[in-house]
C-alpha cells in the first residue's frame, strides 16, 4: 500500500489498535443480540452495560445519560428536532451561522415545521461571544445549539458562559462536540450542558457510531421507535462491535489526553514556524484559542482545491473545508461566516494532525507547500 501523509484528521482518524481489538470478538464469536435473555447474550449484554459507564466515566456523566447513536449527525438531529417536536408549539431555537450542517440543516427541516431559528454571527476569530446570545434569547427560545469546537477554524467555543445564559433563561442547551470528544478534557455536568454530541470516527473509534449524553431530566423525546434499546428511546438492535470499539478507544484517548495533546501542541508549532520561516505569506484562522492540530491556514491569490490537489499528487491528505464540502468547491459557510475576505478565503486549506503523525509528516506537508506555492 502507498504510504500516505494522513493530515486530516478532522475528517476522520485511523482506528486505534486497543479498539480494534476490543470490538473483534464480537463478530464471530460473541455476536447474540444483547437484547435476548439466553446465556449466549450475557457477554454482548454485559459489554454493552461496560461500554455506557466507560464512556459516561470519560466525559463525566452518568451511564444512564449516554445514548448510543449512528454517529455526530444522528446525535444532532435527535438533540434538535427532539426538543423542537417534543409539543405542539412552536418556539425560536437559536444556533450559530457556522455549524457543522447536521445541525445547521436539522434546523432548517425545522424551520419548514414553522419554528423561528435565530443564527449567531462568530466574531472574526471564530468565537460566539456571549453577549451576543444574551441580546438574542428571548422567553420563546427553548434550545441554544452552539458547536464545542469549529470543524473547518478549531475555533474553542465558551461553551460555559453560552450555556450559563441559557439555563438563566431555562432554555435547554446542546453542543456538537464531535470534534472535541477524546481530545480535549470534558466533564458535562461542570461544563453544564443538557445534550452533548460525540462520534467515535473523530477519535480513533469506528465509523458510524456514536453517542448523544442527553442530561438526566432533559424530557428529550424518542428518536426512532420500535424496540425497547437505548431505554426506548433509540430502538434498533445495538452495534455491539463499534459501541466496543468506542468505549475502548476513548478511554484509550482520555488516559493519554495530555501526552497526545503535547505532541500534537508542539507538532503543530514546529510546522507553523517552518512555514513562517519560508517565508510564504499566510494568515491563520480560528483565533487564539483553537483545537490541538487544527489547522486552517488561508493563502493569500492561492486556490486551496489546487494545493489539495497538489498535495495529493505528493501522498499528502489535506483537506480545504470540512469533509463534507470537499466536493463543493465554492467558498465555505464557515469561512463566509467570519467574513474572511474572498482572496483569503478561496486559498484556504485545513491542515488537522493527530496522535499518530510525526516530525516527518510535518516536514514533507511544508516541503510541499513550499514547493507548490513557489509554483
Ligand atoms: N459535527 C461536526 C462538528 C463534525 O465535524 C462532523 C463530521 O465531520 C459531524 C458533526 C458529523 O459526524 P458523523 O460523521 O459522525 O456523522
Amino acid at each position: 500500500m502507498k504510504q500516505y501523509v494522513y493530515a486530516d484528521n478532522a475528517a476522520t482518524t485511523k482506528m486505534d489498535k486497543v479498539a480494534y481489538e476490543a470490538m473483534a470478538p464480537y463478530f464471530l464469536e460473541e455476536y447474540g443480540n444483547a437484547s435476548q435473555s439466553y446465556a449466549f447474550s450475557r457477554t454482548p449484554k454485559k459489554a454493552l452495560k461496560e461500554a455506557r459507564e466507560t464512556i459516561a466515566s470519560c466525559i463525566g456523566a452518568f451511564p444512564d445519560e449516554i445514548y448510543f447513536t449512528s454517529g455526530g449527525t444522528e446525535s444532532d438531529n435527535w438533540a434538535i428536532k427532539g426538543v423542537a417536536t417534543s409539543n405542539e408549539r412552536k418556539y425560536t431555537i437559536i444556533t450559530s451561522s457556522f455549524e457543522h450542517h447536521a445541525v445547521l440543516h436539522s434546523c432548517t427541516a425545522m424551520e419548514k415545521l414553522g419554528h423561528h431559528i435565530v443564527y449567531l454571527k462568530p466574531e472574526k476569530t471564530g468565537e460566539i461571544s456571549p453577549n451576543v446570545l444574551k441580546r438574542e434569547i428571548t422567553e420563546d427560545t427553548k434550545l441554544v445549539s452552539v458547536m464545542y469546537a469549529n470543524n473547518e477554524i478549531g475555533s474553542i467555543q465558551p461553551i460555559k458562559d453560552l450555556s450559563d445564559i441559557a439555563h438563566e433563561k431555562g432554555v435547554l442547551f446542546h453542543t456538537d462536540a464531535v470534534q472535541v470528544v477524546g481530545h480535549v478534557d470534558i466533564d458535562v455536568h461542570s461544563l453544564g450542558v443538557d445534550m452533548l454530541s460525540a462520534s467515535a470516527h473523530k477519535f480513533n473509534g469506528m465509523k458510524g457510531c456514536g453517542f448523544l449524553y442527553v442530561r438526566k431530566g432533559c424530557g428529550l423525546i424518542p428518536y426512532a421507535d420500535g424496540g425497547a434499546q437505548e431505554s426506548g428511546s433509540r430502538a434498533g438492535t445495538e452495534n455491539i462491535p463499534g459501541i466496543v470499539a468506542m468505549a475502548a478507544a476513548l478511554k484509550n484517548n482520555c488516559d493519554h489526553l495530555v501526552e497526545n495533546s503535547k505532541k500534537i501542541t508542539s507538532l503543530e508549532s514546529e510546522f507553523l514556524r517552518m512555514l513562517a520561516e519560508s517565508n510564504i505569506p499566510f494568515v491563520r484562522n480560528g483565533g487564539l484559542h483553537t483545537l490541538p492540530g487544527l489547522i486552517s491556514l488561508s493563502f493569500p491569490g492561492a486556490d486551496g482545491e489546487a494545493i489539495l490537489h497538489r498535495l495529493d499528487l505528493l501522498g499528502i491528505c489535506i483537506s480545504t473545508g470540512s469533509a463534507c464540502n470537499s466536493q463543493n468547491t465554492e467558498i465555505s459557510h464557515v469561512l463566509k461566516a467570519i467574513d474572511l475576505g474572498n482572496e483569503y478565503a478561496k486559498g484556504t486549506i485545513r491542515i488537522s494532525l493527530g496522535k499518530y503523525n510525526t516530525m516527518e509528516d510535518v516536514e514533507k506537508i511544508v516541503s510541499g507547500l513550499k514547493k507548490i506555492l513557489a509554483e
